[in-house]
């Protein structure tokens, strides 16, 4: 919370329980790192779509295990104006329910299919347990939903795996760590056949679920009647997926990267990836200025984002300023600068100071910025790696969890009353079988039966 103040990513004092408000640093951090998700879903053929945001109370029920899933957490619209409204409205917590009507009346033949759109929306849920901001919302502000309808269950699973692939760049090109898993039966998606999710951990040891894709199969299709003609012309309901992700993955990247001094971005989303810093002394002001200025022009016409600091401050408060912030790189012109014909560059991730000459200073930058992507991303994979923890017993979960944190592989004989047993008696959730796990050895600590799978298990947000 400190860092969303002191970076200027969002100010929590709205006086509405669980909304925020982006500021304009914040924002511009948010749309980076929703450009990268959108380039790498255009890509693979999706489309960008915006839907309402109110849904009629008749449509939002008729899928029996969604609506179930969400009704504790839907707000209502029942007024319009003075009038009750004959049908309320809900807010809607997730898309499902106001885009497939619509997918019904676009989809006729197998020839329209597959279906591939995103959109980028706020969502509202009712949250009851603690707020957070980005973490525990009532209002989802940055809602990246995909949603994908296919003429078969096979293009459906292999939609979910294209999905997965995409998150796993996506994070990769952010430098936020992951596991991937198949949640248990008892976790998954509301209306869906399975889901597949994307889990990071924080600071204090806690997981933090980044993504999810599911495979709905034929449930939405069956209810909102999506129906195609195949080529034999019979009429069959189409298979379907729906994939998101939230803000969540901005909180991700500022706890993943952070340090005690503040915010560090990855060059590749940071608002301001250069920061420019003129060192005058007494008398030898104007050389300064200029070089400075010319250095920032000359890096913003390659496309760096780079910002000059000229302010009336103590160079030391720009320094501190920018850092609170996290730009990665920090370019100081002094007056013996200038004499050599160079500039002091010094590292946000790793403090490290070198000198650049002028005529290098394109390709020393753009290399400088790309090596600060690639470190922070390895320093964040291994201490993420160092903290998934292999456990085979009920006593050694809990200890391991209690004193290290993290994420703890169990084997697992994969019955359910084991699982919920398993959970109950760690305190601890299942986030399911890895999806590239290694095979299964061992017993399930519960049953004793030979393990069918790992499981991870970890405290969580
Ligand atoms: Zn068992």
């Amino acid at each position: 919370n400190g860092v969303l103040r002191s970076a200027d990513i969002m100010d929590t004092r709205y006086p509405v329980k669980g909304l925020y408000v982006w500021l304009p640093y914040g924002l511009r951090l948010r749309n980076h790192v929703l450009s990268l998700i959108k380039q790498l879903l255009e890509q693979t053929g999706h489309q960008e779509v915006l839907f309402p945001l109110l849904i009629p109370e008749d449509i939002f029920k008729k899928e029996a295990e969604h609506i179930r899933g969400f009704e504790g957490q839907v707000y209502w619209v029942t007024h319009g104006g003075l009038d009750e409204l004959d049908v309320k409205l809900a807010l809607r917590p997730t898309s499902e329910t106001s885009m497939y009507p619509m997918f019904a009346l676009w989809i006729r033949s197998h020839a329209d299919l597959p279906v591939k759109v995103y959109q980028v929306v706020n969502i509202f849920r009712y949250e009851t347990k603690m707020t957070k901001p980005m973490i525990r919302l009532r209002e989802v502000t940055t809602f990246k939903e995909a949603h994908t309808a296919h003429a078969t269950w096979d293009e459906a699973e292999a939609q979910v795996l294209e999905a997965v692939k995409i998150y796993k760049r996506f994070f990769d090109k952010l430098g936020v760590p992951y596991v991937v898993t198949k949640r248990p039966p008892w976790d998954t998606f509301a209306g869906a056949k399975y889901s597949v999710a994307f889990d990071t951990l924080a600071p204090d040891g806690k997981t933090l679920q980044i993504g999810t894709a599911h495979n709905l199969g034929q449930n939405f299709a069956k209810v909102y009647g999506l129906k195609f003609e195949t080529l034999k012309g019979k009429h069959q309901h189409v298979y379907q997926t729906s994939y998101g992700m939230s803000e969540r993955v901005i909180a991700a990247l500022m706890m993943t990267h952070g340090d005690d001094t503040g915010l560090c971005l990855p060059p590749i989303v940071a608002p301001i990836q250069v920061v420019v810093v003129p060192i005058p002394f007494k008398g030898r002001e104007a050389p300064v200025d200029h070089v400075a200025k010319v250095v920032t022009d000359e890096l913003a016409t390659v496309g760096v984002r780079v910002h000059l600091d000229d302010r009336d401050l103590r160079p030391g408060e720009k320094f501190y300023y920018w850092e609170r912030r996290g730009v990665p790189l920090r370019l100081e012109v002094g007056p013996e600068d200038v004499k050599k014909d160079q500039v002091t560059a010094v590292r946000r991730d790793t403090a490290e100071k070198q000198a650049i000459l002028r005529r290098e200073l394109r390709v020393k930058v753009e290399q400088l910025l790309y090596d600060i992507n690639a470190n922070l991303r390895e320093r964040a994979w291994k201490s993420f790696k160092e903290m998934i923890h292999e456990a085979a017993d009920v006593e050694t979960i809990k200890r391991t969890l209690e004193k290290k944190g993290g994420i703890v592989r169990v084997p697992w004989c994969e019955q359910e009353a084991c699982g919920t047993s398993l959970e109950e008696r760690t305190g601890a959730d299942i986030l399911g079988q890895e999806l590239e796990g290694k095979p299964a050895s061992g017993i399930c600590p519960i049953c004793s039966k030979k393990a069918k799978n790992y499981v991870l298990m970890a405290k969580t947000y």
